[in-house]
């Protein structure tokens, strides 16, 4: 496994179109590796998810995981969760706000809008049909590394950037917390 290079913006791949994933492809070896060390990235990196964009690659593919997360201390927990086509459709008009950050707009905050349910389909790594209802934190993460597919990222879903800050003043002023890594 390799730890992948993060595209950060401004680098084009990240405002490019991924594209799907041939259903024969999903078991090959190389689509397998490159899931492992999207994994792998995203573990190093103590990101919520990852998408193929992200490392360079214009695939439809997210992970996703958060497990005592030190980037996300007070979210709740997710299984690691492997989207091969995710297609999302909001299963509601209710939006809420919620802080966002991303590893490609390293140590930054801002509060985003999003669907509270959605429903998700698409394919695990497996290439298991996967069909699922996802609501609040889960939904939310889902929406931010599902818009890395078609080239959106977290700041273009923003209505108003006053909220938008540095992580250290983050820390000290919107959660009075000690500094944390990002
Ligand atoms: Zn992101």
């Amino acid at each position: 496994m390799a730890i992948l290079k993060v595209a950060r913006l401004g680098h084009p791949v990240l405002r490019q179109l991924a594209e799907p994933v041939p259903l024969g492809e999903i078991r090959s070896k190389d689509t397998q590796r490159l899931i492992d060390d999207m994994i792998e990235t995203m573990h190093e990196y103590n990101g919520a998810g990852l998408a193929a964009p992200q490392v360079h690659v214009l695939k439809q593919i997210c992970v996703i995981e958060v497990d005592g997360n030190p980037r996300y201390p007070d979210a709740p927990g997710i299984p690691l969760t492997v989207l091969i086509n995710p297609r999302v459709t909001p299963l509601t008009e209710e939006m809420e706000e919620g802080w966002e950050g991303c590893l490609s707009v390293p140590d930054m905050r801002g509060m985003v809008p999003r669907y509270t349910t959605v429903r998700l389909e698409g394919h695990d790594r497996d290439g298991e049909r996967i069909e699922v209802v996802a609501k609040e934190f889960f939904a939310r993460v889902i929406q931010h590394e599902t818009d890395h597919l078609h080239g959106t990222v977290y700041l273009d879903r923003m209505r108003d950037f006053s909220t938008l800050t540095h992580l250290a003043e983050w820390n000290k002023y919107w959660l009075g917390v000690s500094e944390q890594e990002d």
